[in-house]
């Protein structure tokens, strides 16, 4: 059985079908893109599987249990979104350490997994510094280090890596497949970059106005060991 199953998803808005009758299923530990150009649908759909946006009609299955409306915590997701505000008034180590705090993880326990989600994007130097202290990529990471930090049975991606130059966001994305690979997390991410889809992904559902056009497995010419 799948993870995740979308079921003939759909969200209109007004005359705008964002997303159309989307079928996909998600095994456990897969690691899946959703590629296509800007307003094909891409980031309703991970709303939708977040909660934040309720479908208007189709299902959506976690792990034999049907989610589509459910409350967004009610779903136990860690997410990272591009336009994902961090809490202005704390610290980068108080917001990576947030969701941890919210599921009553003891203190030493969160001292270390938060030294090393901010060791992995690259940001223990600035565990003291405040949200607008912080470039845009530095504030980027963040929200991703406290998605990662949780651990959490499907993260959800949208954009995460958007905002580095390029040389980081390499870098980043050899690091997210590698915590993704070790970990085992199923993650859904959304991009509009081929490359970046092609080179993280198990599968990569190309989408094209609120539908799945193609799901292709990517050719790894060496795979890591
Ligand atoms: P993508 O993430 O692929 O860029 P989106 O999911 O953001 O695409 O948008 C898909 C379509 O739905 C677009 O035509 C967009 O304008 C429309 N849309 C998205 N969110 C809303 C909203 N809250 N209200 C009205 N239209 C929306
Ligand atoms: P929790 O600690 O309960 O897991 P999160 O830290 O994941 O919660 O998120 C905090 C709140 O921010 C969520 O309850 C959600 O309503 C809101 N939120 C997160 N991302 C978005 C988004 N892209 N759009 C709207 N609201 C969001």
């Amino acid at each position: 059985m799948s993870f995740l199953t979308l079921d003939s998803l759909t969200k209109r808005y007004g005359d705008t079908t964002a997303v159309d009758a989307l079928d996909l299923s998600i095994e456990r530990g897969e690691f899946v893109s959703l590629l296509g150009p800007s307003g094909c649908g891409k980031t309703t759909t991970l709303q939708m599987i977040a909660g934040f946006a309720l479908p208007s009609a189709g299902r959506i299955v976690m792990d034999g249990r049907d989610m589509t409306d459910l409350a967004p915590n009610a779903r136990g997701f860690g997410i990272v979104f591009q336009s994902y505000a961090l809490f202005p008034h704390m610290t980068v180590t108080e917001n990576v350490g947030f969701g941890l705090e919210m599921r009553k993880i003891a203190a030493p326990e969160r001292r270390r997994r938060i030294r090393q989600a901010l060791a992995l994007v690259r940001l223990d130097h600035l565990n003291d510094r405040y949200p607008r202290e912080l470039s845009g990529g530095q504030r980027q990471r963040v929200a991703l280090a406290r998605a990662l930090v949780i651990e959490p049975p499907l993260l959800l991606l949208d954009e995460p890596l958007s905002n580095l130059d390029a040389k980081l966001r390499e870098e980043m994305q050899l690091e997210l497949r590698n915590i993704q690979r070790n970990v085992g997390t199923t993650t859904l991410m959304v991009t509009h970059d081929q490359g970046e889809a092609l080179s993280m992904s198990d599968r990569v559902v190309v989408m094209d106005q609120g539908r799945a056009m193609q799901i292709a497995e990517p050719f790894r010419a060496y795979e890591e060991p």
